[in-house]
């Protein structure tokens, strides 16, 4: 078993780490880089992003043949980690939620005209994207066959009725990627569709408020009365919603992993700079057992995360589901990301709770991570429930979910 990272991604992860050392964190500093949502001002971000491009560092998670880096999850988990070193760094490298998730999924579902459609620009940085799934109740939210947002066929085309809330992005997005239901059958019951923010039967209702800072757009409660969509923005077949779903949110509950172990590392940075400093008692803080073990813990804790994220990769890049593996990278490292900013937080003392430092950034934008793209006490119940079905394969070394097709993929 082989833990090196292969060379050719060791040298992008350090042009990463470098771009974010020397051009975003810097940034972060100053108040008046950042917009009314405390995340990157659009023109600073703008100048980023074309400074990014023009290092060969942008969409690393697309094929080079789409203007991307062509990295495989393994090489992704390593770069994305980096880039959230810095608050500022996923949107820099063209590589955030929702933007990251759409790509992938219709890199993998989408027909050719498709992908020129709705997937070139979000690459191109031209257009955000949004994922839209979640209702309020009674519709579909942890569970997802509950979704109640319909879509009727009329001829060509299909007309949607519905209520969608928290999707990210809303605001700023022109392309939606939305699940609807088309008819009663539990499994097969709902269908993905695009449409454009142009186009009109639905509006945003409002940009709800949230405790953390805000991606760019905002999370948006969505009322869809009467958009109509023409049947060749349908992705895969009709009654494949849910298949669509769950193509994208894999990969993108992983990659939020990867840049939330980026989020843990910079905080674990920040204290051990402080306790690497500051007196007490006529030692240095580092040098107290006490400091040691919060920050020795914390640390575990995020390299344990790490494992779990490769481990993922590496499936995934095997042409598996990997659901078991993503679950357990989801909820550890939602966990470890909250054990490491706050151990940061309280290391710094005073400092910690002020905004002179990310962290309190960070540790508000934390508390998202162990409900979306699944609640952890749902991804909790995928794990026993891999268990409970086959204990065997659950510690089998080589399982893959599903069986590698012959021929790879
Ligand atoms: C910041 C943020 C961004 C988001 N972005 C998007 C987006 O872009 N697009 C989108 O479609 N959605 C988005 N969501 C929605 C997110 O995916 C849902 O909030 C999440 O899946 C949980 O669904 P829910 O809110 O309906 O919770 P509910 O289903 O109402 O569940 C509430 C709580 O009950 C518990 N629970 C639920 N089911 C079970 C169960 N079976 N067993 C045990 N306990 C259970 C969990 O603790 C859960 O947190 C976002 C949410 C947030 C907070």
């Amino acid at each position: 078993m082989d833990f090196t990272l292969d060379p050719t991604i060791d040298g992008v992860r350090r042009r990463v780490r470098a771009f974010v050392d020397e051009r975003l964190i810097p940034l972060e500093a100053d108040r008046a880089n950042y917009d009314e949502h405390e995340n990157v001002r659009e023109d600073v971000l703008g100048t980023m992003r074309s400074a990014a491009r023009a290092e060969g560092l942008w969409a690393l998670q697309t094929p080079t043949s789409r203007g991307g880096g062509g990295l495989p999850f393994v090489g992704m988990a390593a770069c994305y980690e980096e880039m959230n070193r810095s608050i500022f760094g996923p949107a820099t490298f063209n590589s955030a939620a929702p933007d990251d998730g759409n790509m992938m999924v219709l890199e993998r579902v989408g027909t050719e005209a498709q992908k020129t459609r709705w997937l070139q620009p979000i690459v191109d940085g031209r257009v955000r994207s949004a994922f839209v799934m979640t209702e309020p109740h009674p519709g579909g939210g942890s569970d997802p066959a509950m979704i109640s947002t319909t879509a009727e066929r009329r001829g060509g085309k299909w007309v949607v009725h519905g209520h969608k809330w928290f999707i990210t992005g809303a605001a700023a997005a022109a392309h939606f990627l939305l699940i609807a239901r088309t008819s009663g059958d539990a499994r097969k019951g709902h269908t993905a569709f695009m449409f454009h923010r142009d186009a009109p039967g639905w509006r945003l209702l409002r940009r709800i408020p949230v405790m953390g800072p805000e991606e760019h757009g905002g999370h948006g409660e969505l009322v869809l009365e009467g958009l109509e969509i023409p049947d060749e923005d349908r992705l895969l077949g009709v009654g494949d919603g849910l298949k669509v779903a769950q193509i994208r949110l894999g990969p993108a509950r992983l990659t939020h992993c990867m840049r939330w172990l980026g989020l843990a590392r910079r905080s674990l940075e920040i204290a051990g700079a402080y306790t690497g400093m500051r007196m007490s008692g006529g030692k240095r803080l580092a040098e107290r057992e006490s400091v040691q073990l919060l920050m020795g813990e914390a640390a575990l804790q995020v390299r344990i995360g790490r494992l779990l994220v490769m481990h993922a990769a590496s499936k995934l890049d095997a042409g598996a589901m990997a659901r078991n593996e993503l679950s357990m990278a989801k909820v550890h490292v939602a966990d470890a990301l909250h054990r490491a900013v706050d151990t940061a937080i309280q290391l710094n003392g005073g400092r910690g709770y002020s905004k002179d430092t990310p962290l309190e950034w960070i540790y508000r934008y934390a508390r998202q991570a162990r409900l979306v793209d699944g609640a952890s006490e749902v991804h909790r119940m995928v794990i026993a429930r891999h268990l409970s079905d086959s204990p065997e394969a659950f510690f089998d070394w080589n399982h893959l979910d599903p069986p590698k097709r012959p021929g790879g993929g």
